[in-house]
C-alpha cells in the first residue's frame, strides 16, 4: 500500500483505523511454505489470536492455512470463516474439561497441555485421538545461551513427566496422534530452536501412533530497521532435513506443523490515527492522537516499538516527539521519537499493527473500538465497522433505582 492509499482509506473510513494488506500476508505465507518445501506434508496453522477478523481467516485459509485456536470462541470463528474442522487445532491453556469436550464435538483436533485433563479426558473418551503439548524447558532467547530455565511456565506438560504421561496412556488406552511445543520465545538463533526440536523428536519416539509434530511458533519479524529477524530460509533448510531423517527412523511420513501468528500478519497491518493536539511543554513536544492503549496496547504492555510515520507530511523537517493518546491514563506510544514535522490534523501510521493490536483493543474510557479495513487487490474493503454508542449499551441491564 502506498502512502496515498493509506491517506485515502483514512479519509474514507475515518480514524482511528486498522488496515491490513493481503499482499504482505500472502508473501509471508509463501515464504514460510517455500522454506519447508522439502518436507512432503507441511501444515501451517495460523494463530487466530493474533488477528481474528473472519475475513482475515478466510483469506489465509484461501492460501491453504489451517487455524490454531486457543478458545472455543476462536474455534467457532474459524468454522464461521469456512475452515473445515479437521484443519483446526485447539490449543487451550487451563480451560475446563467441558470446553475441551465442546471442541471435540465440533470436530477439531485437540491439544492437551496438562496431566490432570489428559487423565480425565482419556478416561472418558479413550477413542478420541489427542495431541499433547510438551514443555521442553528450552528458552530460545535473544542470545545464544541455551536456557534450561522456565521450569515454572504454566504451559505444556514437562518433558520430565514423560513417565507419567505413559502411565496415563497405559491406563486409559488413549491415542496420541500429535506432539506439540510452543516455547513462546523468538527463534533468533536457529540452532537453539533445533536443540529444542531434538527434545521433541526424542519425546516423539515414545508414541507409536503419531501423525504430526507441531513446532509451534516463535518466528520473529522486524519492528524497526536493523532488527534481527528469524532466518526462515536457513531454519527451513535445517529443520526439514532433520525432520525427514526423523520420519525415516520413525518409519512413517509425518506432518510437520507450525502455528505462526505474528509472522503472517504483523507487518501486513497499519494503525492510522489522527493528531488532535500538538502540545509543547518545558521538556518535550507531545503529539496527542485520537487513540490510546484502548486501541493499541502493545507499547504500554510489552514495551514494543512500533515505527510511526507522519504520512500527511512525509517531507517535513524531522523533530523529536512524544506520541501519546487521549485517554485519562498514561498512554505513551513512543518517547522522544524522530518524526517528520507533525501538525494538528495529520495522520500518523503505525507499523507492525497486524498482530496483537486490534485483538487486544478494549472500550476503556468508553471509546469505540476502531474499524478494520482489508486492502485486497488494490481495493479497500471494510471488514469491521467502527463501534457505535449502541455497542456500549448493548449488554447493560438498566434497573430502576
Ligand atoms: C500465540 C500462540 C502462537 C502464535 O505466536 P506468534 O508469536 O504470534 O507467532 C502459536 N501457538 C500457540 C499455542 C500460541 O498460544
Amino acid at each position: 500500500m502506498t502512502r496515498e492509499n493509506l491517506l485515502a482509506v483514512a479519509e474514507a473510513y475515518g480514524s482511528p483505523l486498522y488496515v491490513y494488506d493481503t499482499t504482505k500476508m500472502e508473501s509471508q505465507y509463501k515464504r514460510l511454505t517455500k522454506a519447508f518445501s522439502k518436507v512432503k506434508q507441511v501444515k501451517v496453522n495460523y494463530a487466530v489470536k493474533a488477528l481474528s477478523n473472519i475475513s482475515v481467516l478466510k483469506f489465509l485459509h484461501s492460501l491453504g492455512a489451517g487455524m490454531d485456536t486457543v478458545s472455543i470462541q476462536e474455534v467457532k470463528l474459524a468454522l464461521e470463516a469456512g475452515v473445515p474442522p479437521e484443519m483446526i487445532i485447539y490449543t487451550p491453556n487451563g480451560v475446563s474439561l467441558e470446553e475441551i469436550e465442546k471442541a471435540v464435538s465440533l470436530g477439531v483436533q485437540i491439544n492437551i497441555d496438562n496431566l490432570s485433563i489428559l487423565e480425565q479426558f482419556g478416561t472418558k473418551h479413550p477413542k478420541t485421538p489427542v495431541c499433547i503439548r510438551i514443555n521442553p524447558h528450552v528458552m530460545a532467547g535473544g542470545n545464544t545461551n541455551i536456557s534450561v530455565g522456565h521450569i515454572d511456565s504454566k504451559f505444556g506438560i514437562s518433558i520430565h513427566q514423560m513417565p507419567h504421561i505413559q502411565r496415563i496412556l497405559e491406563n486409559t488406552k488413549m491415542t496420541i496422534n500429535g506432539i506439540h511445543m510452543h516455547t513462546g520465545s523468538d527463534i533468533l538463533d536457529v540452532d537453539v530452536f533445533l536443540y529444542a526440536s531434538e527434545i521433541l523428536f526424542e519425546a516423539a519416539t515414545h508414541f507409536k501412533d503419531l501423525e504430526f509434530i507441531d513446532f509451534g511458533s516463535g518466528f520473529k519479524v522486524p519492528y524497526k530497521a536493523g532488527d534481527v529477524e528469524t532466518n526462515v530460509e536457513e531454519f527451513g533448510e535445517k529443520l526439514s532435513e532433520r525432520f525427514n531423517e526423523f520420519c525415516k527412523s520413525y518409519g512413517k511420513e509425518l506432518t510437520l506443523a507450525f502455528e505462526p501468528g505474528k509472522f503472517l500478519v504483523s507487518e501486513a497491518g497499519k494503525f492510522l490515527a489522527k493528531v488532535n493536539v500538538v502540545k509543547q511543554t518545558t521538556s518535550t513536544v507531545f503529539a496527542q492522537i485520537d487513540s490510546g492503549f484502548n486501541h493499541l496496547i502493545r507499547p504500554m504492555l510489552y514495551g514494543s516499538r512500533h515505527e510511526i510515520h507522519n504520512i500527511s507530511n512525509p517531507e517535513g523537517r524531522e523533530r523529536f516527539y512524544s506520541v501519546v493518546g487521549y485517554i485519562c491514563e498514561t498512554d505513551t506510544f513512543a518517547n522522544n521519537r524522530r518524526i517528520s514535522e507533525i501538525r494538528e490534523g495529520d495522520i500518523l501510521a503505525f507499523d507492525n499493527a497486524g498482530a496483537y493490536c486490534f485483538t487486544m483493543a478494549s472500550n476503556y474510557n468508553s471509546r469505540y473500538r476502531p474499524a478494520e479495513v482489508l486492502w485486497h487487490h488494490k481495493k479497500a474493503h471494510l471488514i469491521r465497522k467502527r463501534e457505535t454508542f449502541d455497542d456500549l449499551l448493548k449488554n447493560q441491564v438498566v434497573i430502576d433505582l
